[in-house]
């Protein structure tokens, strides 16, 4: 039975009606914006420190891959220098010190914990400020007990494992017959070429290396100054070269940056109010063939915070001891006292500071002191000063829309550490990639 022309036309109009009430009812989703492409063109971080190497750690691969590094000195680390002890023509074997970055703290240091887990470094317990029986403050001529310790017990400091000499030799290119031929100070500041392939057991020149992967760095590149709009940023050295990037992350700490020409006149005045910078400096003395000589005068693995030139003093291991001092006069004079009148005198200006300590117990001079100063040591916030408010405009000096950010752990809330340089790498990594996208980055 065929349909009459009423009824067909009813099916066609219902049919309309359907498709119409379908096209209205069942959103149809926007076309895709495409996203932005990686900018081809070069991403430049400046400064081969910490820093960097966490930024460059967690930036997304795409912009990684972009990334060149260029660093003032004739070395990478900055404030991280872990370099080998020379104790004696037949005793090269000594471990590798720290002689910057050393220790991690449980509580203050989470995100460089994170990162270190990520990156699989092994972080040693250490329980030298968590036994306050056994640690003592010695401040005007009397001894004091430690303070009540900022962490629980339970929750134990850490530093990395132990640093390996031949690791360090072998990476730097340096027999162990040439070694004592060679001054703490030029295998300090030997060029360690970062490569993606690290020896393990190289403390935080490690974590460095492993930060930086694969991203190359060119030495001898001091930032002098930059021109910068939201459609180029230049950036000129110290060499008299200069380059045109896509964007720059610019790693200097504080006293570096405000010499950076070019720096808008808000930006510099503020670094001017906001910061003071602490000279700082470490002493690592070794006894060899002294096993722990310490424990007799009752020193048993633990810290003692002096007020001596000597600073905070630090059981390393059964034959060395760290000490690290703080403010411009202690290390102006170790650093006159060791260049001036030599080793000798350095050793015996330690044993005098530590008898002193012992309570006039007789001390055995060190076969071995190196010592390396740091007039940037770390640097504070001034009190009153509206960090966070500080950090938001510092972070983009030039603007939100020139592709420059600060990234330094001296702009954190824990300058001075580790994490503040981690918690620095993260914000700018998630804040250049976001800007990269075309989307708003968080605040810092
Ligand atoms: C003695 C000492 C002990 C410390 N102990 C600890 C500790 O136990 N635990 C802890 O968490 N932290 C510690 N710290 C702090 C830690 O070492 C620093 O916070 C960290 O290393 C800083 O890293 P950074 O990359 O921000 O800066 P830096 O390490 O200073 O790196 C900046 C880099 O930028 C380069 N640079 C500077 N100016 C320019 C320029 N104009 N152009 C190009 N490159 C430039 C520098 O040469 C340097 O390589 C210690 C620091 C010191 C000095």
């Amino acid at each position: 039975m065929g349909l009459s022309p009423s009824s067909i036309s009813f099916i066609i109009l219902t049919v309309l009606v359907l498709v119409l009430m379908a096209l209205t009812i069942i959103p149809v989703p926007p076309a895709p914006t495409p996203r932005p492409a990686i900018p081809a063109g070069k991403w430049v971080v400046v400064g081969a420190g910490l820093s960097a190497a966490s930024f460059v750690y967690y930036v997304p691969p795409p912009i990684r891959a972009a990334m060149a590094c260029r660093e003032a000195s004739q070395r990478f680390g900055g404030r991280v220098l872990t370099a080998p002890q020379v104790v004696s023509p037949v005793n090269t074997k000594t471990q590798a010190n720290e002689f910057g970055a050393w220790v991690i703290d449980p509580v203050r240091h989470r995100r460089a914990l994170s990162w270190l887990q990520q990156l699989q470094v092994q972080v040693v317990g250490q329980d030298f400020y968590t036994h306050p029986e056994r640690s003592f403050v010695w401040k005007n001529g009397a001894r004091h007990p430690w303070p009540a310790p900022p962490t629980p017990s339970s929750a134990p400091y850490g530093t990395l494992g132990p640093a390996d000499a031949d690791a360090w030799f072998a990476y730097a290119n340096i027999t162990q017959a040439d070694a004592p031929k060679v001054s703490t100070t030029a295998l300090a500041s030997a060029v360690l070429p970062p490569t993606s392939v690290v020896p393990a057991g190289m403390g935080w020149t490690d974590v460095c290396l492993r930060g930086f992967g694969s991203c190359p760095v060119e030495y001898g590149r001091l930032l002098s100054g930059v021109r910068a709009s939201p459609s180029a940023v230049t950036l000129s050295y110290a060499s008299g070269e200069a380059e045109t990037v896509q964007g720059a992350v610019l790693t200097l700490p504080v006293a570096a940056m405000g010499k950076v020409e070019g720096l808008p006149k808000a930006a510099r005045a503020l670094i001017a109010a906001s910061f003071t910078t602490v000279p700082l400096g470490v002493l690592y003395c070794t006894w060899t063939g002294q096993e722990a000589w310490w424990e007799s005068r009752g020193f048993v693995h633990a810290c003692a915070s002096t007020d001596t030139p000597l600073g905070r003093v630090t059981t390393v291991s059964g034959t060395v001891l760290r000490m690290q001092v703080s403010g411009a006069e202690a290390v102006a004079a170790w650093t006159t006292t060791l260049v001036r009148d030599g080793l000798e005198a350095g050793k015996a200006q330690v044993a005098a500071h530590l008898s002193t300590v012992f309570g006039g117990a007789a001390v055995p001079l060190p076969s071995a002191v190196s010592f390396r100063g740091w007039t940037g040591g770390c640097t504070f916030w001034n009190a009153g000063v509206d960090t966070r408010a500080a950090r938001a405009t510092l972070a983009r000096p030039w603007g939100a829309d020139v592709s420059i950010w600060w990234s330094s752990g001296d702009l954190t809330d824990s300058q001075g550490t580790v994490d503040g340089c981690v918690d620095a790498g993260l914000w700018s990594a998630q804040s250049v990639a976001t800007s990269v996208q075309g989307l708003t980055p968080p605040p810092p």
